[in-house]
Formats: C-alpha cells, sequence, structure tokens
C-alpha cells in the first residue's frame, strides 16, 4: 500500500469506529449494567435499566448513537515509534471525525471558545484532543476513542492538597465532588481519579483511569484497596440509577498515579456516565485492525 491508501484505510477504519463506538456501549460496561440491574431491587430502578438496555438495542437497530450529547471526542494512542502513520495521525484523525459526525451523524459539539460559533463539523481549534504516548519498538499503534459528554464533563475537578493532608483529603475531596455534582452525569457512574502532584498531570491520570475496563484493578495493593473503599463509600450515598436512588451508584472506581513531590498531593476527579462511550482499536504496521472493546466486531 502506498502511504496515500495506508492513509485512506486508517481514515476509514477510524471514521467506521467512532461512528460504532457512538452507538453501542464496550463489553465490559454493558456486562457490568446487566450486573447492576440484578442488585437493585426497587421498581422505579429496574425500570431505568431495562430502559437503558431497549435504548441501546434500539440504537443498534436503528443506527443512531445511544445518547443525544456524542460528546467532544477525545483520542487517547499508545503508539509504536515505526507505526508509518506516525506523524499524520492528528490530521487523519480529525478527517475521520468529520465523516462520521456527518455519517452516524453526530451532534455538532465544537464551539470555537471566544468567537462563540459552532464549527457543524465537531472539530475545531485543539478538537478532537489528543493525548500521546510513544513507545519504544514497537510498529503498532492502539487509540482509545472516547466520547465526552457535556453531562460526564461536569462533575470534572482537580485540586493540590496542603502539605500534610493526605490520602484522607483526596477521599473527601473526591466524595464532596460526588455529592454536589455526581447526579448530573446519568448515573450509575465510573468514577476516574488520578493521584499525582500537580493539577495538569493528575487529571490526565483521571481520564486514563476512565480507559481502564470496569472492574480491573489497580496494581498497587494500596490504591487497590482505596479503589474498593471508594466504591463502597460512593455507593452509601444512595445515587442510584439517573440519581433516582438505590443501591448503587457506581460501576466502579478507578484509581491511577504516578510518583509525587514528597510534599504535596494532586488529586483530579473526572466521571463516565452509564452511557460510557469508550472504544479501543489496534492497527498493525500493515494497517490490519482489531477491535479489542467490543468483542467479534468487524467495521
Ligand atoms: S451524561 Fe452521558 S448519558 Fe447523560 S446526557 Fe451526557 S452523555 Fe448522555
Amino acid at each position: 500500500m502506498s502511504i496515500q491508501e495506508q492513509s485512506e484505510r486508517f481514515t476509514q477504519v477510524m471514521t467506521d469506529f467512532v461512528s460504532y463506538v457512538s452507538k453501542v456501549l464496550p463489553d465490559d460496561v454493558t456486562k457490568k449494567l446487566e450486573e447492576i440491574r440484578g442488585r437493585e431491587t426497587g421498581e422505579l430502578q429496574t425500570l431505568v435499566y431495562d430502559t437503558m438496555f431497549e435504548n441501546q438495542a434500539l440504537a443498534k437497530q436503528l443506527n443512531r448513537a445511544c445518547c443525544q450529547d456524542t460528546g467532544v471526542i477525545q483520542f487517547l494512542i499508545s503508539c509504536g515509534e515505526n507505526f508509518p502513520l506516525i506523524g499524520k495521525m492528528p490530521a487523519l484523525l480529525k478527517e475521520a471525525v468529520v465523516r462520521a459526525t456527518k455519517q452516524m451523524p453526530l451532534r455538532h459539539n465544537s464551539v470555537e471558545t471566544f468567537d462563540e460559533y459552532n464549527t457543524g463539523l465537531n472539530v475545531g481549534k485543539g478538537t478532537p484532543s489528543i493525548f500521546w504516548d510513544i513507545t519504544e519498538g514497537r510498529d503498532d499503534v492502539e487509540i482509545y476513542t472516547y466520547m465526552a459528554g457535556g453531562g460526564c464533563s461536569l462533575p470534572g475537578r482537580a485540586k493540590v492538597l496542603m502539605p500534610g493532608e493526605g490520602y484522607e483529603a483526596a477521599a473527601q475531596f473526591v466524595l464532596d465532588t460526588m455529592t454536589s455534582y455526581g447526579l448530573n452525569a446519568c448515573p450509575p457512574l465510573l468514577v476516574g481519579i488520578g493521584i499525582a502532584t500537580s493539577v495538569e498531570t493528575a487529571a490526565i491520570l483521571s481520564k486514563k483511569a476512565l480507559m481502564r475496563n470496569v472492574g480491573s484493578r489497580n496494581e498497587n495493593e494500596n490504591a487497590h484497596k482505596m479503589e474498593v473503599l471508594m466504591e463502597d463509600a460512593i455507593n452509601n450515598i444512595g445515587i442510584g440509577p439517573q440519581g433516582f436512588g438505590g443501591n448503587v451508584s457506581v460501576m466502579g472506581v478507578n484509581i491511577e498515579n504516578t510518583a509525587r513531590h514528597p510534599s504535596t498531593i494532586g488529586v483530579a476527579v473526572n466521571v463516565g456516565c452509564w452511557s460510557h462511550r469508550r472504544g479501543l482499536i489496534r492497527f498493525d504496521k500493515n494497517l490490519n485492525y482489531e477491535v479489542l472493546s467490543h468483542k467479534g466486531v468487524t467495521l
């Protein structure tokens, strides 16, 4: 394949992938929602879950996005240094978003800040958002596509704690955010927490935490313990599905961390809603692809 042919194939597969992710939830989220429904006993709560499942079935059947807010598209990329399209990817992903916006269609969610006009294409200055990790010695690429809706972006907050406040203050910060804003994000939620030094390092980790599968655990024993405790604590707030109250408020709590400055803890929280449209695709150097988030899918 020439570089032009490779570029076209990559763009078209990503167009179809973004379109697909807008209507079908990833396998881990679907499985978790089914499990949580079984833990609710109230008539209203089970009705909410039944409505969610009916919504999912209709989205597939009618080939329509499963939530009206298809978000600002974000890509989190783990790219091998030898992947052939490494330098072209930002432009190709932008084009894929434009095509998917027309193809699905996706809601027009890119408003030029200060100029206050909607581009009508879902792309603009700095959108879609692209976050990179480059890996030595690899020639493939793995790309998370995520649709960050307005409601589920709303509870996002970051803070640097005063020296000595400790992990208890990080937990309190997350719980305060959940009691004040959790309701707005269409629960049950996937809660991503980032722990680092400064607000920006914590913030990107909290988004990366949302890319991890529901039910996966941080490999550090103490972080793992905090995930479990935070999950219990947020469930005990009793937000329930769509805020109607219930036994379960979260699909899970994922924590990502780095080493940090000895005197400060930067903490950030990011939230995914029940309609957590996150997809993961892998391309090899010959542009063969595999969808990792949705089993058995061919685009
Ligand atoms: S929070 Fe999620 S499900 Fe609710 S409107 Fe926003 S994108 Fe849709």
